[in-house]
C-alpha cells in the first residue's frame, strides 16, 4: 500500500464522506443525549456526551493515524497529562522533567505527592540521578522541551524506562505528530497540548493521549468519563479543521523559524539562540535522528527584562503572548511565569507571516533595544 504524505493525511484524516448526499464537511455533533432504543435493540455507540461523541471519534481517528496509536482526546493538554499521571501514580513512582512545562511538575508535586505518590525529577538532557527509576511506574519526557528547546533521546529513555519496568510517556506538544512519532521510537504513550500547533489558530483548548496498548486506551477513556475533563464538540471540530492545514502551517513556521534564528543570532545583544534545526545547535544531532521535520518554536536571550520589553514594544508583527504554534508570530518572556531561566529569555513562536516581513520586523525591533 502506498504511504500517503503528511499533507494528504492531514486533509483526509478521520473524514468519512462517501455516502450519497452526505456533507463533504460535516459539522459538529453537539448533542449530549442520544436515542437508546428498546430493551431488545443493540446498545448504541453513543448514549451520553461525556462518554463519547461522533465528532471526537473523527478527530481521534485522524490524530491516532498520525501518532501511530489509539488516540483519546481530553479537554486540554493539562487534562491529558493529569489523566496519565493519575493512572500511573497508582502503580509506582512518577519521574517528571525538571525543566519542562511547569504545570506538569506542579501537578505531580502538589496534587499526587500528598496522596502518597513518589515524585522525582530528571533533566531533559544530561545524567539522571542514580536510582531515579527504582520502583518507577512512569517516566514523562518533554522533547523538544518547553521553554529550553533541549532534545531528549526518546529511544534511549524508552530502553532505560522499560529495563526498570516503567512506561515512557512523551509530551510531543512542540513537535506535533508530524514532527516526531514517539510511539515509533519506543515510547508507550505520546501526549500533547493540541491548543498549540495542532489546532493552530489560538482559539481552542484541547489535548490528547495516544497509546499503543488498547487496554491502556480503555483505561484512559474510563478515566476521562469518570474525571469529566471532556472536550466540547465545537472545540474538537475546530481543531479538526485546524489539523487540515497542519502540514502547510508547519512548513511555513519552520522556514520562518530558521530565518528568525539566523537573523537574531547576528545581533550583538542576542545570546544563546536555540532551535533544534540549526546545524550547530547542541540538540541538532539527536534531533536529526528522531525528528521527521522542524517547527516554529525557538528561543533566544536578551540582556534582561527591560530589553525584552523594548523589543516587544518596537515589533509590529510579533505579539506579546504566551502559547505557541499559532498563525501569528508571538514571543513570551518565560521568567514571568516562574520558569528557572534567564530574565531575558524569550520563547519565540514563528507564525505564518511572509519571511521577509517577519525578519525585517524582528531586525528593526532588535535595533530598538538599547540594552
Ligand atoms: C501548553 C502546554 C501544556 C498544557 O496544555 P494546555 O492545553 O494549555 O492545558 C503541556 N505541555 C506543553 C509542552 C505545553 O506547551
Amino acid at each position: 500500500m502506498t504511504v500517503l504524505g503528511d499533507g494528504t493525511r492531514c486533509v483526509h484524516g478521520g473524514v468519512h464522506d462517501d455516502g450519497l448526499g452526505e456533507p463533504l464537511h460535516p459539522g459538529p455533533v453537539l448533542a449530549t443525549t442520544f436515542h437508546l432504543g428498546l430493551p431488545d435493540d443493540p446498545p448504541p455507540t453513543d448514549f451520553y456526551g461525556r462518554a463519547g461523541n461522533p465528532t471526537w471519534r473523527s478527530l481521534e481517528t485522524a490524530i491516532g493515524d498520525l501518532d501511530g496509536g489509539e488516540c483519546v482526546l481530553f479537554a486540554s493538554g493539562m487534562a491529558a497529562i493529569a489523566a496519565v499521571l493519575r493512572l500511573a501514580g497508582r502503580d509506582g513512582a512518577l519521574v517528571v522533567p525538571s525543566d519542562g512545562y511547569y504545570l506538569a511538575r506542579s501537578l505531580a508535586h502538589e496534587e499526587l505527592g500528598p496522596l502518597g505518590v513518589q515524585v522525582r525529577e530528571v533533566p531533559t538532557v544530561g545524567e539522571w540521578p542514580a536510582g531515579v527509576l527504582d520502583g518507577a511506574a512512569l517516566v514523562l519526557l518533554e522533547t523538544p522541551s518547553n521553554p529550553g528547546l533541549d532534545v531528549a533521546d526518546i529511544a534511549a529513555a524508552a530502553e532505560a524506562a522499560h529495563a526498570a519496568g516503567a512506561l515512557l510517556a512523551v509530551d510531543n506538544t512542540t513537535a506535533t505528530p508530524l514532527g516526531q512519532q514517539p510511539l515509533a521510537l519506543g515510547a508507550d504513550i505520546t501526549l500533547a497540548s493540541d491548543t498549540k500547533g495542532l489546532a493552530g489558530h489560538g482559539d481552542v483548548l484541547l489535548g490528547h493521549v495516544s497509546v499503543r496498548d488498547p487496554a491502556l486506551a480503555v483505561r484512559l477513556r474510563e478515566a476521562r468519563t469518570r474525571g469529566g475533563a471532556v472536550p466540547g464538540p465545537m472545540e474538537v471540530w475546530l481543531a479538526h479543521r485546524g489539523l487540515g492545514t497542519l502540514d502547510l502551517r508547519l512548513a511555513r513556521q519552520a522556514s520562518n523559524a530558521a530565518a528568525v534564528a539566523a537573523a537574531v543570532a547576528e545581533h550583538p545583544l542576542v545570546s544563546d539562540v536555540r532551535w533544534p534545526g540549526l546545524p550547530h545547535d547542541p540538540a541538532h544531532a539527536v534531533a536529526v535522528r528522531q525528528m521527521r521535520r522542524w517547527n516554529g518554536v525557538l528561543r533566544f536571550t536578551l540582556p534582561g527584562e527591560a530589553a525584552v520589553g523594548q523589543f516587544l514594544a518596537a515589533s509590529r508583527l510579533v505579539a506579546s503572548a504566551t502559547s505557541f504554534g499559532g498563525l501569528r508570530s508571538s514571543a513570551d518572556r518565560r521568567r514571568r511565569w516562574g520558569d528557572d531561566v534567564a530574565a531575558g529569555l524569550v520563547r519565540f513562536s514563528a507564525g505564518c507571516e511572509d519571511e521577509q516581513d517577519l525578519v525585517a520586523d524582528v531586525r528593526q525591533a532588535l535595533d530598538a533595544v538599547t540594552g
